[in-house]
């Protein structure tokens, strides 16, 4: 048996952790976040329901079959389910079969860390080796157990941040690619659009698509809930200079421009910039460094791939 630190709770972490378990070892997870998600998250809206924020769907087409067995799991425990998605793209009204979290996308991510011991709020920001174990510090506060390995789940721009990661992943870190996209996630008193579709596609300059949340299997009936993503380009751009107001009111307007809703109709909003909502990069799964030091890369930037990659990575370790 090893004890692993696995540093994000994604699904990469997530997955990571799951199989570590299921092959004997001992696991602590660590986030900076309040729980599992990462990118796959939800933004808590009422006492028992959210709007995702992040990876709205999975497309069904484009799971591969090593990836299935995986969400079978999730959808037979009731942590997912299947969703027929109608799309409004480009003026044609198509059907999408599509796997969602349920009651909630990060419900997903959580079904695998059930009940592995799980350190929130807790931002890594060194790792050291120390006698053959290694040992992780947010800042000043070192935690108390030593582990045989350490995983690095987190998106690869942010692995550069933290003191004591072995060169080589450093090296391969710093060569990854990324996207931005904003999001805002909206609640109106009636709905935005009157067609019967769930996503209205739109590939503008600035607005990349918008997402009835509400429409979705399991979700909460009390208002009209929407996820407006940008476009990776505008995101990407603007994201050093704009300030958070500025987008809100920009995709707000935008909404409005396209529909037929008035300030007056949007009961609530909340907006979340994602720095590394893609990265790319990498054709490896996973790196291992000597010493026990191993990486995550989410292989497409896709969920999917990023599952993967937690798997693979658990194997490696196995
Ligand atoms: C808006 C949006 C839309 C998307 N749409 C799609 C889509 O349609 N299809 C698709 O396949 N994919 C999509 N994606 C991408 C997909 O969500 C991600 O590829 C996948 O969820 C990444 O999982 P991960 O576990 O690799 O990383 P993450 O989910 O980013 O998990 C990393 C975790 O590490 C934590 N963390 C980071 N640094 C530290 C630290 N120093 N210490 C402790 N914890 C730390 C974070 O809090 C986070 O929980 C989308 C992403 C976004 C943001």
């Amino acid at each position: 048996m090893k004890s692993v630190a696995i540093i994000g709770a994604g699904i990469a972490g997530s997955v990571c952790a799951y199989w570590c378990r299921h092959y004997g070892h001992s696991v602590t997870l660590f986030d900076k976040s309040r729980g599992p998600g990462g990118r796959a998250s939800t933004r808590r809206w009422s006492d028992a329901y959210g709007i995702d924020m992040g990876v709205p769907y999975i497309v069904s087409d484009d799971i591969p079959a090593d990836v299935r067995p995986f969400l079978n799991a999730a959808i037979t425990a009731g942590s997912a389910c299947p969703w027929r998605m109608i799309q409004h793209n480009n003026g044609q009204i198509m059907g999408i079969d599509t796997i969602i979290g349920s009651p909630k996308m990060s419900q997903l991510v959580r079904f695998f860390v059930n009940d592995v011991p799980m350190v929130t709020q807790y931002r890594v920001t060194q790792i050291q080796s120390q006698k053959g174990k290694w040992v992780v510090a947010a800042g000043d506060d070192w935690y108390s157990d030593r582990f045989d390995q350490v995983v690095l789940a987190i998106p690869a721009p942010q692995i550069p941040d933290i003191q004591g990661v072995p060169d080589t992943i450093r090296s391969q870190a710093q060569q990854m690619a990324w996207s931005a996209v904003n999001t805002v996630l909206l609640q109106t008193n009636r709905p935005v659009w009157s067609g019967d579709y769930d996503e209205d596609v739109w590939q503008g300059d600035v607005i990349q698509t918008v997402i009835a949340d509400y429409k979705k299997p399991n979700r909460w009936q009390g208002g009209y809930t929407y996820a407006i993503h940008s476009t990776y380009k505008w995101a990407t751009q603007s994201f050093d200079t704009d300030h958070p107001d500025t987008i809100t009111a920009t995709l707000l307007a935008g909404i409005r421009d396209r529909y037929a809703v008035t300030e007056a109709d949007c009961v609530a909003h909340h907006v979340h910039r994602w720095k590394y909502a893609q990265v790319l990069g990498n054709n490896d799964y996973v790196t291992a460094a000597p010493g026990g030091v191993y990486a995550c890369w989410g292989m497409q930037g896709t969920f999917c791939g990023s599952l993967m990659a937690g798997y693979y990575a658990a194997q490696e370790i196995a």
